[in-house]
């Protein structure tokens, strides 16, 4: 089922929207748009819509999410129809992570804060992903140094067997909001906020002029700006 390195190549030369087609006539129910509902989320989703309806698609409710993602998860599901399986984390594990360690453990250091990671938003996607060969996503290769290197379609080093899909990788902000014009996409409020990338809402805030666009996510850390669920991304330029 995976690609040759020759039709790998090929694909990079593909638009968006033959990639998403690309993608499930090729993996079929087996691969799955991942989707936080950021602005490259919804431009996928609205492809999805037009030219692959079938695919699976799936987001992850940390419990910590703004309330703006949650009016765009619920206008969403009014404009696209799209069944969205939404994934939780174990209760349990949240009961003892938030009892041992306090609500706002994130703060205290990285490592809390990747344990907090691991058990709302990790775990979780693993569970989402059990059984895929494939999974699309919104990463492009101008949203931060970690990502530069992204391609449209590649392996998944933090998962063996799996296919990484990134139909955006060349986009540049300015396409994306394009789109979102063009075809009235809706998008999360926070963006008209300066919050280019939007996560839990203790940990994401708007940015400043001339900042980094994931300056927002964990500001408080000077380490990657990523949460494990781009792992290959994260440890591309992980500082010493
Ligand atoms: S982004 Fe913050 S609140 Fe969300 S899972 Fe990670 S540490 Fe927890």
């Amino acid at each position: 089922m995976s690609p040759s390195t020759e039709e790998l190549a090929s694909l990079e030369s593909r638009t968006a929207e033959e990639i998403v087609l690309w993608a499930a006539e090729k993996f079929g129910t087996k691969v799955a748009l991942s989707t936080s509902y950021g602005a490259e989320d919804m431009v996928l989703m609205d492809m999805v819509k037009k030219v692959a309806p079938s695919m699976r698609v799936f987001t992850l409710d940390t419990g910590r999410l703004p309330e703006e993602t949650y009016r765009l998860m619920s206008l969403a599901r009014t404009r696209y129809a799209l069944p969205v399986a939404v994934y939780f984390p174990d209760t349990s594990r949240v009961q003892e992570m938030v009892n041992t360690h306090g609500v706002n453990l994130f703060y205290d250091s990285v490592d809390s804060r990747k344990l907090c990671c691991q058990v709302r938003k990790v775990e979780p996607l693993g569970r989402a992903m059990n059984g895929l060969g494939a999974w699309v996503t919104g990463l492009r290769r101008e949203q931060s140094t970690a990502r530069a290197a992204v391609r449209k379609v590649e392996f998944d080093e933090g998962r063996p067997g799996v296919m990484k899909i990134c139909p955006l990788a060349d986009w540049t902000e300015e396409m994306v909001w394009d789109y979102i014009k063009k075809w009235d996409v809706p998008y999360n409020e926070l963006h008209d906020k300066n919050y280019p990338s939007i996560g839990c809402a203790p940990c994401t805030r708007a940015i400043q002029p001339g900042e980094d666009k994931r300056a927002g996510r964990w500001w408080w850390e000077s380490s990657s700006k990523e949460c494990g669920l781009h792992e290959h991304a994260a440890k591309a330029t992980a500082k010493p």
